[in-house]
């Protein structure tokens, strides 16, 4: 198995080389945003508990989305291998997940860290936010806060992989193709390709 986290702050383009990085390896992919906003079209109690938080662009409670994640997990147990996007988050997060492979006898390879300016996410946010529906990407004070969530919370999540020597920083401004290989060397690196 090979299991990968695709870190890096709102805007940083996870969603996109995620999409890249399971078809060429294999892996599925785990975002909690993805999992959230489904739950919030499906119109569960869980989706509408997450939406308070979302829409004022702070974390959905851990205990929701380690759920979620323990759930996928049992879900696909023929999975080669799982890429994280958008988890974990927080330290505990990261604690948990940790907790969830060592039961399946796995654990955490790789953490790819994506490395954007501010000025840049905040850009690109806007500009997702007038063709991607998504209501937490048109309005900059959200946007603004989703980046504070991740300096005061999430960042941290990085320190906790590097102890374990475990994090790989990437310049995550340039092509995509560009940073697709960036992240490709890293992967073939680690997995001995
Ligand atoms: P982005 O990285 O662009 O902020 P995501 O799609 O990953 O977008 O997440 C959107 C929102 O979903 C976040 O702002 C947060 O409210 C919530 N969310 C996603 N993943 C997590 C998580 N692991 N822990 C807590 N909240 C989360």
């Amino acid at each position: 198995m090979f299991n990968l986290i695709l870190f890096g702050p709102p805007g940083s383009g996870k969603g996109t080389q995620s999409e890249k990085l399971i078809s060429k390896y294999g892996l599925k992919h785990l975002s909690t945003g993805d999992l959230l906003r489904s739950e919030i079209a499906g119109q569960t109690p869980l989706g509408l508990e997450a939406r308070n938080f979302m829409d004022k662009g702070q974390l959905v409670p851990d205990e929701v989305v380690i759920g979620m994640i323990s759930s996928a997990l049992d879900a696909n147990p023929e999975a080669a291998g799982f890429l994280f996007d958008g988890f974990p988050r927080t330290e505990a997060q990261a604690e948990a997940l940790d907790k969830l492979l060592k039961l399946k006898k796995t654990g955490i390879h790789l953490m790819l860290a994506l490395d954007v300016s501010e000025e840049e996410l905040v850009s690109r946010l806007l500009n997702r936010g007038k063709t991607s529906g998504r209501s937490d990407d048109n309005n900059e004070t959200v946007i603004r806060a989703r980046i504070a969530e991740y300096h005061k919370k999430t960042s941290a999540v990085a320190d906790y992989y590097k102890k374990f020597d475990k994090v790989k920083q990437v310049k995550g401004e340039g092509s995509i193709d560009e940073i697709f290989a960036a992240l490709c060397k890293e992967v073939d690196r680690k997995s001995g390709k």
